[in-house]
């Protein structure tokens, strides 16, 4: 019989990559732009108008700030997908077929891979650059795939499963030599790395709210100045033509004062957080028998952990520890049955694969729930273990 989960066991949110709790100060500064200033901030010719465009603009500065871009460069969409679907197939659309070939590496974000999977369809060449057990990319790599027709390199800042920080800013100078562009998804590493777009040589960044201790449904992306880009998204012009639809005030206002935060709070954050993801690491090891942890041991996010259970089915264990929130790869592929490809790029095989589990840990997270995790883990990885259910059965 399945154990039923106990109520009185206090939920603990270790599911960070997925998504963050809105910080307080965000929702604060939200809420006066659902209630009294509801204005479109494209309505030029009244005060509601006027003050929703205002509050819009002091976001931008504030996203431009954190990383070192000018407002002018910053354009918002619904998230990191549409910002990531926009960067590729709106350079595609403006500089092919004269440059028609793009790089990416395996362990990209879906909404990277299947952007590059669909301009393969439209006739584009994509180079899918692997990785190593740690999850780099090797900058190498990159310069022997550079062709004449390469237009972009598309890397992400961080990996959104095992944590592995990529080299950005030497693959971007291998792009500049080229005369090719640098495009970056930073969503998972804003709120814990220091980027600067314009001494790391990044052309084009993605970025959203709700991984930051902002909203969902709200992101964007920094496109340096000269760049061209075609809109995907045609209509009203919002957005000086990038992409238009009304503009998404109370998130965007979410989404900058979230931003603010991070520039103001992330040197106090980082250590906090690094300390429990390592002591964390440590009572697993004490206390759940073997384990492996996952990507690169020092360029990698402060909070997160990806661990592999020697012997446990990371599904079960997660139905024996259900007050706790983790996951087994990323939320955008858990509705898929395929094992994690990220995992499958750093080389584990399919029984490892299934005993692995991501935890993402946030300011927000405590010591006295790292140290309760740690116990009902231990809990579940003994029962599981008892059971003795091959990792691999049924996967
Ligand atoms: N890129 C990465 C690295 C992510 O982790 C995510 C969210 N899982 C996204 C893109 C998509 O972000 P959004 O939910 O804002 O579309």
């Amino acid at each position: 019989m399945k154990s039923q989960p106990n109520i009185a066991t206090p939920r603990i949110f270790l599911d960070n990559h997925s998504t963050t709790r809105v910080d307080d100060r965000v929702l604060e500064a939200m809420v006066p732009f659902f209630l009294d200033e509801y204005g479109n901030a494209a309505s030029r010719q009244h005060e509601f108008g006027w003050i929703a465009a205002a509050a819009v603009e002091k976001a931008r500065r504030s996203v431009a700030s954190l990383i070192n871009a000018e407002p002018a460069e910053v354009f918002f969409a619904s998230g990191a997908t549409e910002a990531n679907n926009l960067a590729l197939k709106g350079l595609i659309e403006a500089y092919a077929p004269a440059k028609s070939h793009v790089i990416t590496v395996v362990t990209e974000h879906p909404s990277v891979l299947d952007t590059c999977a669909r301009l393969e369809a439209y006739g584009c060449t994509v180079t899918r650059l692997g990785v190593d057990a740690s999850g780099l990319v090797d900058p190498d790599d990159v310069r022997r795939a550079l062709t004449p027709s390469t237009l972009v390199v598309s890397v992400m800042f961080a990996n959104n499963e095992i944590g592995t920080v990529a080299p950005i800013a030497e693959i971007a100078g291998i792009c500049h030599d080229a005369g090719v562009f640098l495009h970056t998804d930073a969503t998972q590493a804003l709120p814990y790395l220091p980027i600067d777009v314009h001494a790391a040589g990044i052309d084009l960044l993605t970025f959203s709210g709700h991984k930051c201790h902002g909203p969902k449904g709200i992101g964007g992306l920094f496109v340096r100045r000269g760049i061209s880009l075609t809109a995907q998204m045609d209509g009203g012009s919002h957005e000086k033509g990038m992409r238009s639809g009304t503009l998404n005030v109370p998130g965007i206002v979410g989404m900058g004062e979230a931003f603010r935060i991070i520039a103001e709070e992330r040197e106090r954050v980082v250590p906090r957080v690094l300390q429990l993801r390592d002591r964390f690491a440590g009572l697993l090891r004490e206390r759940c028998g073997e384990i492996a942890v996952n990507g690169h041991h020092d360029r990698r996010l402060p909070n997160n952990l990806s661990v592999t259970f020697a012997g446990v089915r990371a599904d079960r264990l997660m139905m024996e520890v259900r007050r706790v929130a983790m996951s087994t790869g990323s939320a955008c592929g858990s509705a898929s049955p395929e094992p994690s490809y990220v995992l499958r790029a750093i080389g584990l095989d399919r029984e490892a694969v299934a005993s692995t589990i991501r935890f993402g840990l946030s300011k927000y997270t405590r010591e006295d729930e790292i140290d309760l995790a740690t116990t009902l883990l231990a809990e579940g990885v003994r029962v599981v273990r008892s059971r003795n259910v091959p990792a691999a059965a049924g996967v």
